[in-house]
């Protein structure tokens, strides 16, 4: 794979297990100072094995990841369009030759009603998903931007979608420009695998066959001016140590060529998929130990960047992986088309099964009750903090001011328009014990956004 270079992966790896626990206490110091960590100083601490150490890596973790993100928690939901696809990606449902779901992509007026169900129980961010194909007679980019179009076409009172990602299969050049105007936050595309020889097994048909192109497609996105870019791991498929210093290569070579880094991080594990004979048993499943390890190792690795958890995980291990460097989660999602109009029914065509089955309403009372502030912000992207820019307000850690804030309004909204009784009290006194210790200047600020939001405006931010 272009500029993912195995050799010095392997190399370091092998190199870097001998390394002392001097060395790590110093890898550890320069981590707590929110400096990037360089490949080699990822592969010493991928090496560790000793407990004790281990929990030197998490205790680091949590204080990098209270220093730039503070105790604010960002809320999504996914919307899969649709779940057509012409690949035959080996762990996955929506594989073009899994005769055993249902399969349905989501016209723009279902789109609508999907975006407005999930608006109604309080969401604010999407996360939209589909499979690689579009539904007869439309290119994918035409599928794409009507999609997203519908999405912020939906409202419940004055509830509407505030920011809408995208995790959809890679596009050219002009068509990224096309997919940017229709307003999309961040572009995510998951490289799933960065061993070569992996990547060619788990990918047999199809234009995702092609790793080199899937790679250049980040590169694709950023020519095209999209500069919020959510890159990913689908660990099981390969060794964690090697997947992990791939990204960690991905990272360094945007970076080098774009001078911004990936906005967000994804972790996806390996679920059971209906009808996916590999999904049930991926060659190198990644036991919770390894997960958490790699989770506080990217925190620490690239501080400045958002770490996505899906549900995908239990929730005890995703309450777990907040205090590791997780900063945004997704909550009471569907992995069907058209999944969220009856949520009592079994997912008959989703991609995989779900492990967290939390309401938003639970989600929240939990974040609240171990001291996280639940927030549906999209302040950076409404106020072209995107890219470049936000990266010089996450490195030192300055935006976490701007979030606490933020996601106090973000929760006050949440709170007055669709929280129960008991996460209204919970979250009305976290709002309370907030105020107090912010700076005089900041509270008259925030009574001000306080006083719009009981007068009935919706969506304030700073
Ligand atoms: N089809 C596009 C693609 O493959 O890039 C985008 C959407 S795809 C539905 C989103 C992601 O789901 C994939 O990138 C992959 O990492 C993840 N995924 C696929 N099968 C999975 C499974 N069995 N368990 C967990 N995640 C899975
Ligand atoms: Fe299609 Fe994406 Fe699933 Fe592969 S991972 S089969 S491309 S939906």
């Amino acid at each position: 794979m272009k500029y993912i270079n195995e050799g010095k992966i392997n190399n370091l790896l092998a190199s870097e297990a001998r390394a002392g626990f001097d060395r790590l206490d110093a890898i550890l110091e320069k981590a707590k100072s929110l400096k990037r960590l360089s490949l080699q100083e990822s592969a010493v601490l991928l090496s560790v094995s000793e407990p004790s150490y281990i929990q030197k890596i998490f205790a680091a973790a949590s204080f990098v990841k209270d220093k730039i993100y503070g105790r604010r928690v960002v809320l999504f939901a996914p919307l899969y369009i649709s779940n057509l696809c012409k690949n035959s990606c080996l762990y996955c449902a929506f594989k073009s030759d899994n005769v055993s779901i249902r399969r349905k992509a989501l016209t723009p007026s279902e789109i609508v009603s999907q975006t407005e169900l999930l608006l109604k129980q309080g969401q604010k961010r999407i996360l939209m998903v589909c499979g690689e194909a579009a539904p007869e007679g439309k290119t994918n980019i035409d599928y794409y931007v009507e999609a997203v179009k519908a999405i912020y076409r939906a409202g419940v009172g004055k509830n509407k979608i505030k920011r809408v990602n995208i995790n959809c299969a890679p596009l050219s050049v002009e068509d990224f420009r096309e997919l940017k105007k229709s307003g999309i936050g961040t572009y995510q595309l998951f490289q799933e695998t960065y061993h070569q020889e992996t990547y060619l097994r788990m990918h047999p048909k199809g234009p995702k066959s092609d790793p080199d192109n899937r790679l250049d497609a980040i590169d694709r996105a950023f020519t095209a001016g999209i500069d919020d870019i959510g890159i990913g791991v689908l660990y099981g498929l390969y060794d964690y140590k090697f997947e992990t210093l791939g990204l960690l290569s991905h990272v360094e070579h945007m970076e080098k060529e774009f001078n911004v880094g990936p906005h967000t991080i994804s972790v996806p594990r390996i679920e059971p998929a209906e009808g996916v004979e590999l999904s049930l048993n991926p060659p190198y499943k990644l036991s919770d130990d390894e997960f958490k390890k790699v989770v506080a190792i990217l925190r620490l690795s690239v501080p400045y960047t958002g770490i996505i958890m899906s549900t995908r995980e239990t929730s005890q291990m995703r309450d777990l992986l907040l205090s590791l460097g997780v900063s945004q989660v997704s909550a009471a999602s569907r992995t069907s088309p058209g999944g969220y109009s009856d949520l009592d029914k079994e997912d008959a065509s989703g991609q995989f099964s779900l492990n967290d089955h939390r309401s938003l309403d639970e989600i929240v009372g939990t974040l609240i009750k171990h001291d996280y502030i639940p927030s549906f912000c999209a302040a950076c992207y409404r106020k072209e903090r995107t890219g470049e820019v936000f990266m010089n307000l996450a490195k030192p850690g300055t935006i976490k001011g701007k979030c606490s804030m933020n996601a106090l309004i973000t929760l006050k909204e949440y709170l007055d328009d669709f929280a129960s009784d008991r996460v209204k009290e919970l979250g009305y006194k976290m709002i309370e014990r907030y105020f107090k210790d912010l700076e005089k200047k900041d509270q008259e600020r925030l009574k001000l956004f306080f006083a719009h939001v009981d007068s009935g405006v919706r969506d304030e931010y700073v």
